[in-house]
């Protein structure tokens, strides 16, 4: 880039706010060619050296106060002017500071562990201070001249200085006990070569009718050159992956790169081996499990040009691809995509925003895509529909039989256990088939059901069900209402009113017993705490070494098991009543995906769903593989209460060892928020605050406040306000985070 102004233009690497602009260095004559937008450099900051991004060249308001900088970290730049423009969309989209925004896009790159890590020595005052204390140095002249070498030449290792100044490294030591020299580690990346495989280049199957389609539009958007966006709508097993394989072809042919995101690579390794057989050397895989080591060496060949294939999860969406022209969100609607901790991004946005900017292809596929992508391809909308209609073997997708565990209460049944889960289950032991049974179970929240109708207590408001606390009262957790737990049932006047719940050790217990000769497996998150387990356990039901898998939704998830012949989905209603509004989205996904589990094989399969809500739109439209009556019933409920992605909605997290302080610093931001909202009165509605669901973590108390609004810009605007005004307030003493259309609100 070119530089416009003698001043380097400097964004501090701190994630406060307030340090959240430019700051302009003059550059030295001796680093003039080093220092180039996308470097990093160290620059005295108060009484401070810090290191800072190079972002451009300028003219301060006024060159009096202006210092110098004092040394470069990278020979060539470690972001791109794209990264640096995603850098501060990000920093006013997710309320963070640019520096923070580009910390995260840079990580793999910066905070790698297995690279090599030099000590450089730097002067630890400003100039001016040190030539004071220089001039009295007369005595210890050997002392004086390193550090007179020292501010000549700020970076060199304790070794190099030494050798520069003509003295041993104990007088270097001695000037870093004065506190006149400070010593800084930097991370210097070390590239281990690697021999490229050649390039497989695998035809692929013939596309069919459905495909073809799809394949031609998306190669056209591709062929473009300007930004579009796709969602590939197609039932499991309807070939997406090939659709998406050819498609990155077509980047390829054009000269430009792909990225392709999956939500979890432990569970698709099947895809990596699809993507090598068809790439080759030309894929890199990028994805948080892998040793940081060869995360870099990866992020390397991509920077490099090398890997113009990448495929991973979430992180691997700031890839430093230089011409990138097809992002490709496999699965977009899971929740996986959605940082949830720090800095909240989200992959799919990142992706949106990465292509608007590189004037790039977005590909989104799903089975069962979330409302804010599927409402985008209405006509007029800004995504385009493509729809794959069919399974590509053939293979019908499986008959989904609903139970109603109402009438199994009402009849005297009060296990987990229906007796027509149980019949089906003996009827596949006998004939040596496998079973796989799947708990709903997210979370940990507790809420209280009627067994005879199904009645969960809502709060009317904000139509989120209401969560069992041991004072003996539900509560809303977005707004706070609360009452007691009645007696009788509302509804149906029902004294069968219990709190709802079963653990899966609980189900293997009761599976014992019920189905004594056989051989039962379980995996949750206690049974693959051990590295390796969960591969151990998969690989041993494969072999068939068990009859039944029971598992969470670890086992919904791409998982190919052509043994399995029935899924019985033990409580559907767990996810139903999570305290959350996507509550019904996730069920009917999840369900309509454990669906697809069954019948994988030459065996036909059966799917049996046991719930207390047996009317419930999300469960009928699953067991009916019917995407359409599912966003035809739950679009309304949405639009109604102003839920997205009718509005926007971010939840601002407090947290604080007391209590008493996040419930006062919640109620003190929220009446700030009133008063910013008074002046300018904008639509926008404020929920709470109220203790999170899960109140305490790590012995922080937790509470929220849940903010609507209609349009995205007032929202951030009006929390970026509220913010800098608490920053500004000693006494305010919890600590806040923001969300923006969190993907859950626990
Ligand atoms: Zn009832
Ligand atoms: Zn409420």
């Amino acid at each position: 880039m070119e530089k416009i102004g003698p001043f380097a233009e400097v964004i501090i690497a701190l994630n406060a706010r307030r340090t959240d602009r430019v700051f302009h260095y003059a550059v030295p004559d001796e680093f003039h060619d080093q220092v180039i937008v996308g470097v990093r450099v160290i620059v005295p900051f108060g009484s401070r050296r810090l290191s800072g991004y190079v972002t451009g060249f300028g003219f301060p308001e006024s060159t009096v106060k202006v210092k110098e900088i004092a040394g470069v970290m990278d020979s060539e730049p470690v972001f791109t002017p794209e990264l640096l423009e995603l850098a501060r969309w990000m920093a006013v989209n997710y309320l963070c500071s640019t520096a923070e925004a580009l910390q995260r896009i840079l990580s793999p790159r910066l905070l790698v562990k297995g690279a090599r890590e030099v000590k450089q020595v730097h002067p630890a005052l400003p100039e001016t201070e040190l030539r004071e204390v220089l001039s009295s140095m007369v005595r210890v002249p050997k002392q004086a001249a390193a550090l007179k070498k020292a501010l000549a030449c700020p970076g060199l290792t304790r070794k190099e200085l030494a050798v520069a100044a003509e003295v041993s490294t104990s007088v270097i030591n001695a000037l870093i006990k004065k506190g006149l020299l400070t010593v800084s580690a930097v991370k210097v990346p070390r590239y281990t070569g690697r021999v490229e495989q050649p390039v497989v280049k695998t035809k692929g199957l013939t596309l069919n009718v459905d495909q073809e389609n799809a394949l031609s539009r998306v190669a056209g958007g591709i062929r473009q050159g300007v930004f579009n966006t796709f969602l590939l709508h197609g039932v499991t097993g309807s070939g997406k992956t090939e659709v998406y394989m050819r498609a990155i072809t077509v980047a390829l042919e054009a000269g430009r790169q792909a990225v392709t995101l999956v939500p979890e690579i432990s569970l698709t390794p099947q895809m990596i081996e699809l993507f090598r057989e068809r790439f080759g050397g030309q894929v890199a895989v990028l994805h948080s499990a892998l040793p940081v080591r060869q995360r870099f060496d990866e992020w390397q060949r991509i920077k490099e040009g090398r890997a113009p294939v990448v495929l991973g999860t979430r992180s691997a969406i700031f890839a430093p691809l230089t011409r990138p022209g097809l992002f490709v969100i496999d699965e977009e609607h899971e929740s996986s995509y959605k940082q949830d901790d720090h800095l909240r991004y989200h992959a799919r946005e990142i992706a949106l925003k990465r292509a608007q900017l590189a004037g790039a292809t977005v590909l989104l596929g799903s089975a069962t895509p979330s409302l804010e992508s599927r409402i985008r391809t209405s006509p007029g909308g800004p995504y385009q529909l493509l729809k794959l209609n069919s399974r590509v073997v053939g293979r019908p997708l499986p008959p989904v039989k609903v139970v109603d565990m109402r009438r199994e209460v009402k009849e005297g049944n009060c296990g987990i256990f229906s007796r027509e889960l149980i019949d089906s289950i003996n009827w596949c032991l006998a004939s040596r088939e496998q079973v796989l049974l799947f708990l709903n179970r997210r979370g940990f929240s507790t809420f209280v059901i009627c067994r005879e109708c199904g009645l969960v207590l809502k709060c009317s408001r904000c139509d989120i069900s209401l969560t069992y606390h041991r004072d003996g009262r539900l509560r809303c957790h977005y707004c706070n209402y609360h009452v007691k737990t009645p007696q009788l049932c509302p509804d149906c006047g029902g004294h069968n009113i219990r709190y709802f719940g079963a653990g899966t050790q609980k189900v293997e217990a009761e599976a014992g017993n019920l189905f004594p000769g056989a051989r039962i497996l379980r995996m949750d998150s206690d049974s693959t705490a051990r590295k390796g387990a969960h591969a151990q356990i998969i690989n041993a039901f494969q072999d068939r070494q068990a009859d039944i898998l029971i598992g969470t939704q670890m086992i919904a998830k791409g998982l190919d098991f052509p043994g399995v012949t029935l899924v019985g989905v033990i409580n559907a209603d767990t996810t139903l009543h999570m305290p959350d509004f996507r509550a019904a989205e996730r069920t009917f996904q999840l369900l309509t995906q454990v669906a697809g589990r069954a019948g994988r094989g030459s065996l036909p399969g059966k799917v049996l769903i046991q719930t207390f809500n047996p009317e419930h739109y999300s469960i009928t439209a699953a067991a009916a593989h019917d995407c359409n009556r599912f966003y035809l019933n739950e679009l309304p409920v949405r639009r109604s209460l102003g839920y997205p992605p009718f509005s926007h909605l971010a939840r601002l997290l407090f947290t604080h060892e007391h209590e008493e302080e996040v419930k006062k610093g919640a109620v003190q931001a929220k009446e700030l928020l009133k008063e910013i909202l008074s002046v300018d009165d904008r639509k926008i509605s404020l929920l709470g605050p109220a203790a999170a669901p899960l109140n305490k973590i790590k012995d922080r108390f937790r509470w929220q406040l849940v903010i609507k609004a209609l349009r995205r810009e007032i929202l951030r605007d009006v929390i970026r306000e509220c913010l800098s005004r608490l920053e500004r307030d000693r006494a305010f003493k919890p600590v806040v985070n923001v969300d923006i259309n969190p993907q859950g609100m626990l």
